[in-house]
């Protein structure tokens, strides 16, 4: 078998010329007749169609979560639906090759990176998730009027309609569903167009699982299927993973229906190397903050702060890191870096670069179209690295989500936290230093729902995940999110 061709369960799954959505307890297709042609961005091979879900699809998946949630699913006890969970959490892990596999196909993010990290995290945050319902708990608030008993509960919302992106379909479909489920909510889950096959593929172990018809529903489609969701008055909250303008957006529909809302949204990250680092270990992890996934991640630090001091070994080392990745097929275990996701993306990404050089910034390295031999097929670009780029240029401000980096020299603590925090964004931010005291003085002072420091790119179910400013509002993961999909009740009962 050739490194880059899919297991024999994987390709019959990819084969289908249809891929049907997840209703009620069944695969249906879209009763619109628009559809997508999915193709894989590593060598434009044709993966079949998605439908487009549109608004009586969404009734239907709304009528079928409405009454799993006014039925069955809340009528059990928590420790019932903490077996159903693990029961999910079993088989996500049971199948953790092949859900990567399908992954790495249709998005094109290296198989080492899916088969460890996103069928890994995956995994982990449906054990995480499925031991929350027995933990779920209001409080005994001691109020100062006599005569009282006084509690809050913690009640589910309702239908929760989960929308997201194309960059880690397996993590999130994982990370919108499981909680919303502890929580004791239905969910209705539209993946991205551009990468839906995973979450598809997921639907069919929530059916093994045996969860009662209508917990889980995935539908598929495009912004207008978004659209469709965030203006329905039968979903009662919705977590949004994507764009800032298609948050913006979401926001705007949503407040028609006063829907409880979460954004997840963009960034531009600043990555902050200080000259008391260990440079042996920045160096190569700031290469990796910035073009793992092929610079398609949310949290890339794609603005590298380095003091003047340093700034030449930096760039120099990360030129020879580009020049040393294994561009290629997804599929093939070798690969560090995979394709951009589809044509349109890829082009969006060489404009931007095209621009920054007409802006004036310095290209040293990368930053062009791979074509040699079987590269030809897919949408593979080589790393660009900027340097001399001013912070107020576009390509410096303006979040590209693909593989460039802009370096931006420093001379004091006080002048990088200005600078890095000059910017609309504000989901996550690194420093690298040795000094523990300037870690917490960084820490405290970068103004981001995450800081990693001396570390990169670290995530778990049980710490928050969110953003500040216009990357969002709402989190994901650690205890916050219980908050996000149960809304407190006041009770008060007068004892005399
Ligand atoms: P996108 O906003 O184009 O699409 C995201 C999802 O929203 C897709 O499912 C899309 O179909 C849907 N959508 C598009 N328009 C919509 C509308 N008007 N109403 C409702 N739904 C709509 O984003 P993308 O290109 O898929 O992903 C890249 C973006 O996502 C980047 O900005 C990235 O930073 C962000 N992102 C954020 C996080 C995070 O956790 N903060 C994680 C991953 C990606």
């Amino acid at each position: 078998m050739a490194a880059t061709e899919p297991s024999s369960e994987v390709e019959a799954f990819i084969s289908r010329p249809v891929h049907p959505m997840f209703i009620g307890a069944e695969m249906t297709e879209s009763q619109s007749d628009a559809s997508i042609n999915v193709e894989s961005p590593s060598d434009g091979r044709s993966l079949g169609t998605i439908g487009c879900a549109d608004t009586n699809d969404i009734d239907r998946a709304v009528s079928a979560a409405k009454a799993a949630f006014t039925g069955p699913w809340s009528r059990l006890t928590p420790p019932e639906r903490e077996r159903h969970l693990r029961r999910v959490a079993d088989l996500i892990e049971r199948d953790g090759q092949l859900l990567a596999e399908i992954e790495s196909i249709d998005n094109g993010k290296p198989i080492k990176k899916t088969s460890v990290i996103d069928a890994g995290v995956a995994a982990r945050l449906a054990f995480n998730f499925a031991g929350w319902p027995t933990k779920i708990a209001g409080e005994t608030p001691s109020v100062s009027a006599p005569g009282f008993f006084t509690y809050t509960r913690r009640e589910s919302l309702g239908v929760v309609g989960a929308i997201i992106p194309w960059n880690y379909p397996l993590i999130h479909t994982a990370q919108k569903i499981m909680p919303a489920l502890a929580c004791g909510n239905t969910v209705i889950l539209k993946p991205s167009e551009k990468a839906s096959l995973v979450t598809l593929r997921m639907a069919e172990l929530f059916a093994e699982a045996d969860l009662p018809p209508g917990v889980v529903n995935i539908v598929t489609g495009g912004g207008k299927t978004g659209a469709a969701m965030s203006a329905h008055p039968g979903i009662d909250k919705l977590a949004f993973t994507g764009s800032v303008a298609a948050g913006q957006a979401v926001m705007r529909s949503a407040a028609d229906t006063t829907k409880r809302l979460s954004l997840e949204l963009g960034n531009k990250g600043a990555n902050i190397v200080f000259p008391d680092a260990d440079l042996d270990t920045a160096i190569p992890r700031s290469f990796g903050a910035a073009f793992g996934n092929t610079g398609q991640s949310c949290v890339a630090g794609s603005r590298l702060f380095v003091h003047v001091d340093i700034v030449d070994r930096v760039v120099g080392e990360l030129i020879e890191l580009a020049g040393a990745a294994t561009i290629g097929h997804a599929l093939d275990p070798s690969t560090t870096l995979g394709p951009i996701v589809d044509r349109i993306q890829m082009d969006s990404i060489l404009r931007r670069i095209e621009h920054g050089v007409n802006e004036g910034a310095t290209l040293r390295c990368g930053g062009d179209r791979l074509t040699d031999g079987s590269l030809d097929a897919g949408f593979f670009l080589a790393p660009a690295i900027f340097d001399q780029v001013d912070d107020s240029m576009d390509i410096a401000r303006e979040e590209i989500f693909g593989p460039v980096l802009t370096v931006h020299p420093f001379t004091t603590e006080e002048e990088v936290i200005e600078r890095a925090n000059n910017t609309p964004y504000g989901l996550a931010s690194a420093v690298w230093t040795g000094s523990a005291a300037r870690a917490h003085r960084m820490a405290a002072a970068l103004d981001t729902g995450v800081v990693w420091v001396n570390t990169f790119d670290m995530f778990d179910p049980a710490m928050p995940f969110g953003g500040h400013k216009r990357s969002g509002f709402g989190r994901d993961n650690g205890r916050d999110v219980i908050d996000m999909y149960t809304e407190s009740k006041a009770v008060w009962v007068a004892t005399t």
